[in-house]
């Protein structure tokens, strides 16, 4: 079969079990992809061919034997964030090229026990800071639908490997929009879960109280499938809730859209920056919604303009004390022939940091350091709970909220943003991470450069089953999501 990568995930376990193919010939069809169409796109950092095969021979023996998971035997690709043992994990770093993890994230563990195979590890932004993908030290990702954009970030490999179908689905993870946001600029479904609903453990950490990672995939059903797999306590994360887990997939049902009330935030369509055709774009479809049984109710949001500021003091104070842990002397990047104890830190981290790492570690430093902690660090934190509480009391009136997840379309590689312009970017999805609340993004259609469209719907805490059901029916009755960018049709 030669087009074993346009099937869903549905479509490929039933294939599976029925015999249609096996899960050496769907791993083979996809290495055979990434080898020929990689190339042009640079979504993986690492390929793992031969253990991917072992694992497919063993997915094919256990689906044999009748008592497999439903995802045995299919593959996917895990962003570079997540430690997996025996096989590099870089996060898009100098510092830990070359870093051998000497256990699995509970994630990749996750996915091996239902007998995924893992094709590798995708690019992504150093230590997942940025929007773009291109500040990892392993070089810029082509975006599927224009080589010469940029796919998001900083779940950026992720993203682009599902567009191009080099991966049927991804790992991803988002601090203050990673999946959301290259899911927009690459034309795909992808979830961030409550915070706490999946296991950071493994996950190497950017900023802890807002790191969480989720699916990304085509479709609303193909997200559904992955959250099955990755969700749940894990004792290893004090921060995992122990909470019982929804059958994300048997919950999907046709009727999330009737009777839903879609909250329109005022404040958000008249963020200067907000692209004419992704205005448009995102108001045909909660107009589709509309038409399919919701209800659209204007609200307010009052501290938008709050969130970026409030996010890019926290999120940098938290990593700065995260990536004190990179110092050259336990593993990680060393500097050559260091004068003393200081040169070798110094130096190290000098050189094993890109410029966006170093900006961040600077501005959380100063940020923490004792004469500014009240007036930065703690005034944020003061802020964060205000704007968690916008979030509760809009909720009291509505189920969801709709918002692009980005401002603009996929950015052209080396559009070389100033600092401030790339944070400006992130003002849609940063609120939700700061809140800890779940939200998705679907794609809704292209701007006039061919580009993706996303929308946003944010949901209240554990709405997981309800974004996906509403997506999913949306997807019932539009076409977006199927379209693929004229790469993905390549055969290898
Ligand atoms: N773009 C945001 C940042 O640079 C969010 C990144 C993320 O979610 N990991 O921090």
């Amino acid at each position: 079969m030669t087009d074993l990568h346009r099937l869903s995930i549905r479509e490929l376990s039933e294939g599976l079990k029925q015999a249609q193919f096996s899960s050496r010939e769907l791993t083979e069809h996809y290495l055979k992809r990434i080898a020929k169409i990689d190339a042009k796109v640079k979504s993986y950092v690492t390929v793992t061919a031969e253990q991917a095969l072992v694992e497919a021979d063993a997915a094919d023996a256990a689906i044999k034997s009748g008592n497999a998971h439903a995802l045995a035997g299919i593959p996917l690709a895990h962003k570079d964030i997540f430690c997996t043992q025996g096989i590099k994990t870089t996060a898009g770093s100098k510092m830990l090229d070359n870093f051998i993890s000497p256990y699995d994230a509970t994630v990749v563990a996750k996915a091996k026990a239902a007998g995924l195979v893992t094709l590798g590890k995708v690019n992504m932004d150093e230590f997942a800071m940025g929007s773009t993908s291109e500040s990892s030290y392993f070089g810029a990702t082509g975006n599927p639908w224009a080589l010469d954009h940029v796919p998001g970030g900083s779940s950026g490999g992720s993203a682009a490997a599902v567009a191009a179908d080099l991966a049927p689905i991804a790992t991803g993870t988002d601090t203050g929009g990673s999946i959301r946001q290259p899911a927009s600029f690459c034309g795909l479904t992808g979830l961030k879960p409550t915070y706490g609903r999946v296991s950071r453990f493994g996950m190497i950490a950017y900023a802890s109280s807002l790191d969480q990672g989720g699916p990304m995939a085509r479709s609303a059903e193909d997200c559904a499938y992955l959250m099955n797999v990755i969700a749940g306590h894990d004792a290893k994360d004090s921060t995992s809730v122990d909470k019982e887990v929804d059958d994300y997939v048997a919950n999907l049902n046709g009727t999330a859209v009737k009777g839903l009330r879609i909250g329109i935030p005022k404040q958000y369509f008249n963020v200067a920056g907000l692209d004419a055709d992704v205005k448009t774009r995102v108001e045909e479809s909660l107009k589709k919604l509309e038409e399919m049984g919701a209800t659209l109710v204007e609200i307010d949001l009052n501290m938008t303009e709050a969130y970026v500021p409030t996010y890019y003091l926290i999120a940098p104070a938290e990593a700065s004390s995260n990536l004190s842990r990179y110092d050259g002397v336990r593993y990680g990047y060393r500097c050559e022939n260091p004068k003393d104890i200081l040169d070798l830190y110094k130096r190290s981290r000098s050189e094993g940091f890109g410029a966006e790492v170093q900006r961040r570690i600077l501005i959380g430093t100063y940020a923490l350091s004792a004469g500014y902690y009240d007036a930065y660090y703690v005034k944020a934190q003061k802020v964060r709970r205000l704007i968690q509480q916008d979030f509760l009391k809009a909720f009291e009136n509505v189920d969801v909220i709709a918002a692009p997840s980005a401002p603009t379309t996929a950015y052209k590689i080396g559009a070389n943003l100033s600092p401030t312009e790339m944070y400006l970017g992130d003002i849609y999805t940063l609120a939700v991470n700061l809140a800890g609340l779940p939200a998705i993004n679907a794609p809704v259609g292209f701007d006039k450069d061919s580009l993706p469209v996303g929308l946003q719907l944010i949901g209240n805490y554990w709405s997981e089953s309800q974004l996906l059901s509403i997506v999913h029916q949306y997807q019932q009755n539009t076409d977006w999501h199927t379209k693929r960018a004229a790469i993905a049709e390549e055969n290898a």
